[in-house]
């Protein structure tokens, strides 16, 4: 199986001159076992990335989320390549940027305007701003466990740097829990300006949650009443659900919605979306940033949502998903275990519930990795439409050696079951 010294020889040079070495999100901290993963890549090429110490992963974490084309994808990089000949960042807004907007409102349901920026905070952050200005309310109600970036307001309370103060004005109710919003509603009366969630629960470590029939015509019924801002982060899921916008496949109307990730397979782009009615308020509030202007990533935004769309990317991915977390449910069966897959296909959570510790599914997925399939243990995955049937039959082959080995360590009594 794969080691990684040239990866850990960087890591100890890093950690002199950055703060942790990796912070946040591609932290080695993250993985667990760390000792299971590569910390530093050197080259990706469509569902694969390949470390510096030379090991080739096919990645199902897709760089969390904005691969979704396959890395390196000809069309989107040749369009940026064009963009950054002509001109990227200048004195002037670009015409891409227009083009883009122009697109993005054909394409997303009920949506009349769109706001660029680069992270996908930048514009949950942008929204929550927009929905107090509309309302002149300060609270923001949002979903426990679920995440929107990193501003203080969003972050948990208790994380280094977050103060009491930073929460006052965030109320966290459960998912799928409509009583719970009702009785946030009325214990702040006309002061709940935005609700913000995915379209379905994707909390860390835990399993994923669709919402319940009927949860989100609930919650928007409950918004319109009591004119409260309906805020979709569609950051994580936008494009692997529906071109049309995660709202559509859930059958609601959300007022703002919010695009990063897979908008442009991971040139640096976000969006704010909304409804007409919201375009004079998003009009109001001052927000900008340094490179938010940069026509690359617009120019690479539009050429990945026309690919897209040619390729039916949605219900491909949700089709290919659905075969191959099938086969690995039957696999993990045949051996004797229970893999959980919660979530839609086309980024759906795997989990080994056999053991309510979590090392059993900590240890597969590690196995997997070190011979291949970059499986993480904490987090849902991410499926492209480079997994390919050659790059899905050869996970299968990963995973059933890797289903091999953790049976014999469970029946030799080195693993819990
Ligand atoms: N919302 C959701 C649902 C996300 O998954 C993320 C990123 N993981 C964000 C917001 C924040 O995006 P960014 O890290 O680009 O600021």
């Amino acid at each position: 199986t794969y080691s990684y010294e040239k990866s850990q020889a960087l890591f100890e040079r890093a950690v002199k001159v950055i703060p942790c070495g990796v912070p946040g999100h591609m932290s080695p901290a993250v993985n667990i076992p760390p000792s299971a993963y590569p910390i530093y890549a050197a080259r990706s090429e469509g569902a694969r990335f390949w470390d510096v110490d030379g090991n080739e992963f096919i990645d199902y974490m897709c760089g969390y989320g904005p691969m979704i084309l396959g890395y390196g994808n000809s069309v989107v990089d040749e369009a940026a390549r064009r963009q950054c000949e002509e001109a990227d960042l200048t004195m002037c807004a670009s015409p891409k940027m227009v083009e883009l907007a122009e697109t993005l409102v054909d394409m997303v349901a009920s949506m009349s305007w769109a706001f660029f920026a680069k992270n996908g905070g930048d514009v949950t952050n942008y929204a929550a701003m927009v929905a107090r200005s509309a309302t002149g309310r300060k609270k923001m109600v949002a979903i426990k466990g679920g995440y929107h970036g990193v501003a203080p307001w969003m972050q948990a309370l208790g994380h280094h740097g977050v103060i009491e103060e930073d929460h006052t004005h965030t109320l966290r109710i459960p998912w799928n829990d409509v009583a719970a919003f009702e009785q946030v509603v009325a214990e702040n009366p006309g002061n709940v300006a935005g609700f913000i969630a995915t379209p379905y629960h994707v909390p860390t470590f835990y399993d994923n949650e669709l919402p319940d029939p009927g949860y989100w015509q609930k919650i928007e019924s409950i918004c319109r009443k009591e004119g409260i801002v309906l805020i979709l982060d569609d950051i994580r899921h936008g494009f692997r659900l529906n071109m049309k916008g995660s709202h559509v496949h859930y059958g609601f109307t959300p007022d703002l919605v919010c695009y990063c990730k897979a908008l442009a397979n991971g040139y640096p782009i976000s969006a704010l979306m909304g409804t007409d009615a919201m375009k004079n308020e998003a009009a109001k509030v001052f927000y900008t940033g340094s490179y938010w202007y940069q026509a690359m990533p617009m120019a690479a935004a539009l050429a990945c949502l026309e690919e897209l769309k040619r390729l039916s990317a949605p219900e491909w991915m949700l089709k290919q998903g659905g075969h191959l977390f099938g086969r690995m449910e039957e696999m993990a069966a045949g051996y004797g275990f229970n893999l959980k897959v919660t979530g839609e296909a086309s980024m759906p959570n795997v989990r080994l519930t056999d053991d309510p510790s979590g090392m059993l599914h900590q240890a597969w997925c590690a196995e997997c990795t070190k011979r291949g399939a970059f499986f993480a243990s904490h987090h849902n995955w991410f499926i492209s439409m480079a997994h390919d049937d050659e790059v899905v039959a050869r996970t299968l082959e990963i995973c059933d050696e890797s289903f091999q080995i953790i049976k014999e360590a469970t029946e030799q009594g080195r693993l819990a079951s």
